[in-house]
């Protein structure tokens, strides 16, 4: 098919451009503009879309090399032929290098080479286009590629990191916030901020060193099931190269976003195991201690005691005529007191001691670091306290209890456990109870 090919020559010498000119115009189906300086040539191929150049290498504004490869920079696009003097095939071979498709000496130009010539130089031109784009669109799938297994690291890591078991909520956080800048390039300098809401975390947030609040951020924000829970902040500290029009590709918001996804599971998991821990060691009414965590953690303590031959005194604590509360003044008042208690007790008691609810009204206290003596004193104090305590309940008068409480200190040196031991302080409880009431007795 014959379409239009134009042709620039590029010839200082008027006799050689004649005689070229004079080929060109025997072939059929192309055009011909003339040339007389490297200057005029790229003014005209700033002009005209051109298919081929036929390029003298000497001209008065520049010479050999340096032609073709201004020619080339200028022109990246266009076919080149390179017209030489003499067989110098160095020269040649070099104006290929430098981005020519073909060469040509001057003495043996006639109008089948220069037809040949266009014809193979175009059609090279643009094979070598087709085979630099191809390369391009390859490298770009590669980086793009190598930025999905970054992320996609990433994520693994941070979803290994919060959901192994044995690490602490905390260091499982301080863990993740580590991993997320290897999603990027530069990881030595984006910061990562994680600001927690729900006082799982005890500073209420975790962040990579030297963590900059910058305007070139990535956000997101954080749920644990439907309740906000914090957000992940991720800063450059310099501005990000547009992708497209926008500052961050969309595999890079979707990255932040699951990772936020992945946070948010971790802090509802936490939670729920907060609770669970709560559930099962906390009586719901008053929430001192149940029966089950008591003697768990009572028993642990003695061992303890033992290990180091420290003393440990028991308290057993139990509501004088609790029945006449309810009877009289209604079950609903009856547990305001007992909540009423236990506030009082631990007001009383030191953080390291211990307090259950052993069943109705019925509450053990532990004491570590306490012999008979101390645990006696810490007995009456309750018993006195108690006793003088107004009680707010719904209709009515305050309320006024008293306790019986029997005290019982550990036989540690003996091997008394703590059932043996809870048991002393049991009947000296019964005792108490026995003698009249509002009262401490001491276990044999
Ligand atoms: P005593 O001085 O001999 O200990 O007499 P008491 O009435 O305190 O002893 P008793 O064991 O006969 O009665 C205990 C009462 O405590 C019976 C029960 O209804 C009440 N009680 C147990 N648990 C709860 C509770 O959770 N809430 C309320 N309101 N009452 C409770
Ligand atoms: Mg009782
Ligand atoms: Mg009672």
């Amino acid at each position: 098919m014959a379409t239009l090919q134009h042709a620039l020559l590029v010839e200082d010498s008027p006799t050689q451009a004649l005689l070229i000119l004079a080929e060109l115009e025997k072939l059929s189906g192309v055009k011909v503009e003339h040339a007389v300086s490297l200057a005029a040539a790229l003014e005209a191929i700033s002009k005209i879309r051109f298919d081929v150049v036929f390029l003298d290498l000497t001209l008065p504004d520049s010479v050999g090399g340096e032609t073709v490869q201004r020619f080339c920079g200028a022109a990246p696009e266009l076919a080149v032929v390179v017209l030489t003097n003499h067989d110098d095939d160095a020269q040649a071979i070099q104006a290929l290098e430098q981005g020519a498709q073909d060469y040509m000496l001057k003495a043996r130009i006639d109008a089948a080479s220069l037809s040949r010539s266009l014809r193979y130089s175009i059609h090279r031109k643009r094979a070598e286009i087709l085979v630099r784009e191809a390369r391009d669109e390859a490298l770009e799938a590669n980086r793009q590629l190598e930025r999905r297994m970054r992320q996609i690291n990433c994520l693994y890591g941070v979803s290994r990191t919060l959901e192994s078991p044995e690490l602490p909520l905390q260091v499982a956080m301080e863990e993740a916030v580590t991993l997320i800048p290897s999603a990027w390039l530069r990881p030595e300098t984006i910061g990562v901020r994680l600001t927690c809401l729900n006082g799982l975390l005890p500073g209420g947030y975790v962040q990579t060193k030297g963590f900059e609040e910058t305007p070139w951020r990535l956000e997101a924000q954080v749920f644990a099931g439907s309740h906000p829970a914090g957000r992940i902040e991720i800063c450059w500290p310099e501005s990000r190269p547009a992708e497209g029009s926008e500052a961050f590709a969309s595999s890079e918001r979707e990255l932040v976003r699951e990772l936020a996804r992945r946070v948010g599971q971790a802090l509802e998991r936490a939670c729920v195991q907060k609770e669970l821990v709560q559930l099962a060691t906390t009586d719901f009414l008053t929430e001192a201690h149940n029966r089950r965590y008591f003697l768990q953690a009572v028993g642990a303590e003695i061992q303890r005691a033992g290990r180091y031959g420290r003393p440990m005194t028991l308290l057993m604590l139990d509501i004088d005529f609790f029945k006449r509360v309810n009877d009289e003044r209604g079950h609903a008042a009856g547990d305001e007191a007992l909540k009423a208690f236990v506030v009082l007790a631990r007001d009383v008691l030191r953080d390291q001691d211990i307090i259950g609810r052993m069943g109705g009204e019925e509450f053990a206290v532990a004491l570590p670091e306490a012999i008979l003596e101390a645990g006696m004193v810490v007995a009456e104090r309750l018993r006195v306290r108690l006793s003088q305590l107004d009680i707010p309940v719904g209709g009515g008068a305050p309320l006024r209890l008293t306790v019986s409480i029997g005290v019982a200190e550990c036989k540690i040196k003996d091997g008394e456990g703590l059932e043996a031991c809870l048991s002393r302080a049991d009947a000296a409880l019964y005792r108490a109870k026995a003698l009249g009431r509002n009262r401490v007795e001491l276990a044999e």
